[in-house]
């Protein structure tokens, strides 16, 4: 049989296997059936490549032109799902399984895509934060930033995602506007390759943008500086090895590590045998056993119940898994495929006996299981396997022994403590779930092992039919654990982005943190314009281009008509004795709303213009009280500008209210739409 040649993509252009080539098997047969890996890789000039060009384009693009660009590149891999799924049996996944790979991947190009333009400007530099007022009269002034680093962000993936792995440190990497080299495990490389060829051919990412290696680093990570990101998914050893390197520590190169991860679900005190939650907690400790054949980073490993409903739960989670049918993934009715490969296999097996010297097997004999439609012998298939184990507290390989298949173990607890103990004993997880109704459980298990932990999830009756699942890492949510699980963080949202990029803080006049954010800092130059600003179109706005008011005095008849018309005749504007006894209010006051409503009459432009809608308001502050007699005027100032669509933007503006001594009363950002 001619061998598959899996390659990988250097400068531009893709490079067979050669001298070092590392064979891969078919998780099904056994078969060996591709090579990948050539030791005559040149990784300095990947290295360079990626940096010479790829960096350089991608900073070229604005966060909202990179988001675009996620967006089309998830669209254009939505048309390969099928190639990739059909490739991806090879690797053991069934058609579930490769749903969450490869549409979970996609899924997260296109979160990113969609965070990228709502939460980043449409510019170069990330403001992160309010501006910081450092002097007393406010010509001083701080701001923190994020651009993006100068280097090439090193992924290093696990096999068990071999498109999602990519996809979800991708995103957030092109979007922060660093190019990156992938490097997919060898297992499953052929998968990952078939993607990066869509992504390359597709004609969408800058040239150096991805590269690709299948097969061995060679001394890659010795080429790296501090403008370089290590991000790293797999085993605990391999991430000890690689960053404790000397030169990864000496040039304090980033290493984001996601590793082992000995994730606990708990049935709560209040789920007994017979409730919703019950029956939830057996179905999704079934399901996170058997997808991906347990391969999945955030999968089960400990379960833990009360005392009293151990042998319930033992018997609910091994009839489920009896009722599992295992298979050559591609069978239909196929439920649980088979892990990556023998080597997989084996190691799998050598854990689980190691977790049998501290807990019995309750469900799922290796040596006794049927498998349809494959040869039991020659692919790598395992039963789900079940234990107890019946002393938790004394035990310590059930709490330190990752068993990355279709494994895992009861425990029984006495009372919420000690199942917050036992949780805790993983040593930092990705993940715990705790199935319950008790809203105080969930509140005493977020204070004892929420800083042992990188999610919590809670589930119940309530929340079942939404709920995405104990082990679904969602782009908008953390993923990563302290400790054992790596102690690193990856997605989040922007949170993910932020690791791709340097944060820096920025001090200096407001002029000087206007030209740099791009975004009007208080007490900068105010431009005149040439008109009134709603007049203006969005692209004839200029930052800091500002409205000054005339003035209008509010009177008692004012104050008394807004109560009525609106029925708002709260005592404060109502009541003179009543709000003299207020602490903050000389007498009556006017309503903050009317000040509001005051503002917007003494600001609008009232023929039709380029303002299509006022779409919100942010950070609405009241400082004086207004009583009546007082002359209020407004300040209004182009603060913000983001395009939207090729016909529209958002324009924020920066709103102050003052009274007739110069005094601020209301301060507050004003949204609008604007035609472009
Ligand atoms: P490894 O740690 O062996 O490999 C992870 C990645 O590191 C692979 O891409 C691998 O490439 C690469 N790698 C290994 N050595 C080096 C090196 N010296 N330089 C550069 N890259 C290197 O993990 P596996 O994927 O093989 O999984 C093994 C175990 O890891 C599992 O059994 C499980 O216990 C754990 N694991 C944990 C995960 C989690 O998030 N909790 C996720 C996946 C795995 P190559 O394949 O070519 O060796």
């Amino acid at each position: 049989m001619t061998l598959q040649h899996i390659s990988s993509y250097a400068h531009g252009e893709w490079i067979a296997p050669g001298s070092g080539a590392r064979t891969i098997a078919d998780a099904v047969t056994g078969e060996v059936f591709a090579t990948a890996g050539n030791d005559a890789l040149d990784v300095a000039g990947m290295r360079d490549f990626a940096r010479g060009k790829g960096g350089a384009a991608l900073r070229a693009m604005t966060f909202h032109e990179r988001a675009r660009m996620l967006k089309a590149v998830a669209l254009h891999l939505d048309g390969h799902k099928d190639a990739l799924y059909r490739l991806s049996y090879r690797t053991g996944a069934t058609l579930a399984d490769s749903r969450i790979d490869i549409d979970g991947g996609i899924g997260t190009l296109f979160a990113f895509a969609s965070k990228g333009r709502r939460e980043m400007p449409d510019g170069h530099v990330y403001v992160d934060g309010d501006v910081e007022r450092l002097g007393r009269t406010g010509r001083f002034l701080g701001q923190h930033v994020h651009t993006p680093l100068r280097g090439v962000a090193v992924h290093i993936n696990a096999f068990n995602f071999p498109v999602w792995g990519m996809l979800e440190k991708l995103a957030p990497t092109l979007l922060a506007g660093m190019p990156a080299i992938v490097k997919p495990a060898t297992a499953s490389c052929h998968v990952t390759e078939l993607c990066v060829r869509a992504m390359i051919d597709s004609g969408l990412l800058p040239e150096g943008a991805v590269q690709l290696i299948t097969g061995g680093t060679g001394n890659l990570l010795d080429l790296l500086d501090c403008q370089d990101v290590v991000s790293f998914t797999g085993s605990a050893d391999t991430a000890f090895a690689l960053r404790s390197a000397p030169h990864i520590l000496r040039n304090s190169i980033r290493f984001v590590a996601e590793q082992d991860s000995l994730n606990a679900s708990v049935l709560g005190p209040d789920a007994a045998p017979g409730t919703p939650e019950f029956d939830l907690f057996v179905k999704e400790v079934h399901r996170e056993m058997t997808t991906k054949a347990g391969q999945k980073c955030t999968a089960i490993r400990r379960i833990l119940v009360p005392d009293a409903h151990v042998q319930p739960v033992i018997e609910a989670i091994s009839a489920r898994l009896a009722g599992t049918v295992i298979g050559a993934p591609d069978l239909d009715g196929t439920q649980m495929g088979a892990l990556v490969s023998n080597a997989q296999k084996r190691d799998v097996l050598d854990k689980a006996a190691i977790i049998a010297g501290e807990a019995e097997r309750v469900h799922g004999d290796p040596e006794a299981f049927e498998v349809s439609g494959a040869d039991a012998e020659k692919g790598a298939f395992v039963p789900p396997m079940l234990f107890h184990c019946a002393d938790p507290e004394r035990a310590e390989r059930v709490h330190d022994t990752e068993a990355f298949g279709p494994v895992s173990t009861v425990m029984g607890y006495r009372d919420l403590d000690q199942a917050m103990a036992l949780v805790n004993r993983g040593g930092g997880s990705l993940v715990a779930s705790v199935i319950t109704r008790d809203p105080e459980v969930a509140r005493r298990v977020t204070l004892g092992a929420g800083a042992f932990h990188g999610r919590l999830y809670f589930n119940n009756r309530d929340s079942m039919a939404e709920a995405t699942g104990h082990g679904s890492p969602l782009p908008h949510l953390v993923h990563g654990g302290p400790g054992r699980a790596g102690g690193g963080e990856e997605m989040g949202g922007i949170r993910g982005v932020k690791h791709y990029m340097q944060r820096t803080a920025i001090q200096g006049s407001p002029d000087i943190l206007t030209a740099i954010t791009d975004q009007w800092a208080p007490g900068a130059t105010e431009i005149e314009g040439p008109a009134h600003p709603f007049t203006r179109r969005f692209g004839e706005l200029e930052i800091g281009e500002t409205f000054h008011s005339g003035e209008r005095q509010v009177t008692l008849d004012d104050i008394e008509h807004f109560a009525h018309f609106t029925g708002d005749t709260f005592y404060a504007h109502m009541d003179d004795d009543a709000a003299a006894r207020n602490p903050f209010f000389p007498g009556r006051v006017a309503h903050g709303y009317l000040l509001l409503s005051f503002a917007a009459g003494l600001f609008v432009e009232p023929d039709e213009g380029p303002v299509l809608a006022n779409t919100g308001l942010d950070g609405l502050r009241f400082m004086k009280p207004v009583t009546a007699g007082t002359r209020i005027k407004v300040r209004l100032t182009v603060r913000k500008k983001t395009r939207r669509t090729p016909d529209y933007g958002e324009v924020r503006w920066h709103v102050t209210l003052t009274d007739q001594d110069g005094d601020k009363v209301g301060e507050y950002e004003l949204h609008t739409m604007n035609a472009y």
